[in-house]
């Protein structure tokens, strides 16, 4: 039998992931609808306390799905601790999510909010020895989320928009050193937190979520950029990255807790 590799079209997108992944359907699947005035603030939550090495920073691909970028975690040098989680997390890669146009996009959407983009940081648990062990323990991962807004360009964006020209196509790889993540953190890093899951296949239910509460901005003409990036290979039919986002899942009676009042 022919496997249909995942994706976001009709015929092999979120709706169809339960197929291959039953666990789509589990107790703790992300992303979710976060409201607000359903959210219960937390005294006991510390700030989170993120730093980045800009030299971990190691090379941008395109992997079919979205764009990441890459860093080394052989070392406690891009860590995220406190806020919700115990112990040290390792920064692994970024990427993104977004819409074909700027209506849409985000995963999580705030009171049925969306936004045209979501920034994914992924981080792995030191207590586990490796990224993919740590990718199917419910403690493993810790993945900060954060808004894209219409709005002005955003400068520091912009430095990992500049690279798109090689990565367009699926498969496609480049350097890219010397970048901090810390510029595309908002302001405030006021977040909600709740127990959840990758939001794509293998879906596991290994995510401690941070969503910040501040967006970031982006332009529509950065939106734009996004939107030249290809699903597919170089010899492929020209398919573009367009709503590569999974719709929300059901709360099934989680707590989201929220860093502020
Ligand atoms: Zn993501």
């Amino acid at each position: 039998t022919v496997t249909m590799s995942w994706g976001y079209a009709p015929h092999n997108g979120p709706d169809k992931w339960a197929d291959n992944f039953p666990i789509a359907n589990g107790p703790r699947q992300s992303p979710i609808d976060i409201v607000p005035g359903q959210a219960s603030y937390d005294s006991g939550l510390k700030p989170l306390n993120i730093k980045y090495d800009p030299s971990t920073c190691l090379d941008i691909l395109n992997n079919g799905h979205s764009f990441q970028v890459t860093f080394t975690d052989d070392a406690d040098s891009s860590t995220l601790r406190d806020g919700p989680i115990s112990g040290i997390y390792r920064l692994k890669q970024f990427h993104f999510h977004w819409g074909g146009s700027d209506d849409k996009g985000s995963e999580h959407t705030v009171a049925g909010t969306k936004f045209p983009a979501e920034l994914h940081l992924v981080h792995w648990n030191t207590k586990y020895p490796s990224f993919g062990e740590a990718a199917s323990k419910p403690d493993g991962l810790a993945v900060v989320g954060v808004f894209l807004k219409a709005g002005d360009a955003n400068p520091n964006l912009q430095k990992v928009l500049d690279r798109f020209d090689d990565i367009k196509a699926k498969g496609k790889q480049t350097s890219f050193t010397g970048f901090d993540p810390t510029c595309l953190l908002p302001k405030s890093l006021d977040y909600w937190t709740y127990d959840g899951s990758l939001t794509t296949p293998p879906l596991l239910e290994s995510v401690t979520w941070i969503v910040c509460k501040e967006p970031i901005s982006v332009s529509s003409e950065q939106m734009a950029r996004f939107r030249s990036l290809l699903f597919t290979a170089d010899g492929e039919a020209e398919c573009c990255m367009v709503d590569n986002y999974r719709p929300p899942q059901p709360l099934k009676g989680r707590s989201v807790r929220a860093s502020f009042q």
